[in-house]
């Protein structure tokens, strides 16, 4: 699709240096975190994507974007991990069994370990969302990630929860799409394959069932997530040029990853996808079992038309609040969904300062 903003662009974000590190995940992935520094600070941001987004939903330039607005908030010092849900990586178009457990135990140790040798001893603070949320959420409560000051959660934590017609595609969509359609991931470009592929027709059928724009993309999106027309975001929270480019901010995924995230769905919580892999056994087996010994202040924001976890982090809050009552905050959005509170053309006036607001309590 044609678009006017160029792809993987730093455009978004002014007076700042910028500097690429990559790194290497103990199973062999290469990573990279993104550093947008004006200041050392004390207290250092770390931002995390969501499953087939990247470091570019927070420093979209057709709007102004978080990173933009911690710099200008005093968080001078601000980082932005790509991890092997990104789509800046080939990682999700290829055939692979990763699971939400595989970024626990490998992408976010990995990332901090780079992260502090970088910037030594200094306060982070997380803001994520979505899966890389769920994920990071997994690390920190399952003890391979330890010392972080703060952690905002967009969507979604450690009580996954999503709408009916979203259990049958997570239950359904994996083996629908690997056995009988021949897909080992689905992207919201199918729309631009060769006519009569299977990939075409699937987007063309799922877009007989959505007329609300005229974004294919789109259309695909709300098929691969959520329940609703359209499912990720509310149409009027969206800058025009971000909803016609929004294939270049959502990529294609892995249908594998479904089936991690219907177990956690079925369980009511987080847990490890299979208890026998000895790879995994430094994660425990029920990520919320230690919940009351982690100190670390969450801030778990939602918007009340999340059409993908609905009220995850309602119930989320109601959980951490009983393992340890008092440290952990919720804050409704309203009228966002779960992924405009960052790709949202007015987040900067409606999320960016609670976040802001957040993260500086913590701060002291
Ligand atoms: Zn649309």
């Amino acid at each position: 699709m044609n678009s006017p903003i160029p792809r993987f662009t730093y455009a978004g974000v002014k007076d700042a240096h910028i500097s690429v590190h990559p790194f290497t995940t103990e199973d062999g992935l290469g990573l990279s975190l993104t550093r947008f520094h004006r200041a050392d600070c004390d207290d250092v941001v770390l931002v995390i994507h969501g499953l087939t987004l990247s470091s570019d939903m927070f420093i979209m330039p057709e709007h102004r974007n978080l990173v933009t607005h911690l710099l200008d908030e005093g968080f001078t010092d601000v980082w932005a991990l790509d991890f092997r849900m990104s789509n800046r990586f080939t990682y999700n178009l290829e055939t692979h069994r990763f699971t939400l457990d595989h970024c626990a135990r490998y992408d976010h140790p990995a990332a901090m370990a780079e992260l502090r040798r970088h910037i030594g001893d200094r306060r982070v603070h997380v803001i994520a969302h979505c899966l890389g949320s769920v994920t990071f959420m997994m690390s920190l409560y399952g003890g391979v990630v330890n010392d972080i000051a703060s952690v905002v959660c967009n969507s979604v934590a450690l009580t996954p929860r999503v709408p009916r017609w979203s259990r049958y595609k997570l239950a359904y969509g994996p083996a629908l799409s690997e056995y009988v359609l021949g897909l080992s991931f689905l992207d919201p470009r199918f729309g631009d394959a060769p006519v009569l592929t299977r990939g075409w027709m699937l987007s063309r059928v799922t877009s007989l069932f959505h007329n609300e724009c005229d974004v294919r993309p789109c259309h695909m999106l709300s098929f691969m997530w959520g329940s609703g027309k359209p499912a990720l975001y509310g149409h009027h929270n969206l800058d025009d040029a971000t909803h016609r480019r929004i294939a270049d901010l959502c990529g294609g995924v892995g249908v594998h990853y479904y089936r991690h995230v219907h177990k956690m769905v079925k369980a009511g919580r987080a847990v490890k996808y299979d208890r026998s892999d000895r790879s995994m056994a430094v994660l425990p087996d029920d990520y919320l079992a230690y919940a009351a010994d982690v100190r670390t202040p969450v801030l778990l924001l939602t918007g009340d038309r999340n059409k993908v976890f609905a009220d995850s982090n309602i119930v989320c809050h109601s959980v951490l609040d009983d393992a340890a009552p008092g440290l952990h905050e919720l804050d409704m959005l309203p009228g966002y969904g779960h992924m405009d509170p960052f790709l949202g053309k007015n987040a900067h006036v409606d999320v960016f300062p609670k976040i802001a607001d957040f993260l500086k309590r913590k701060a002291a």
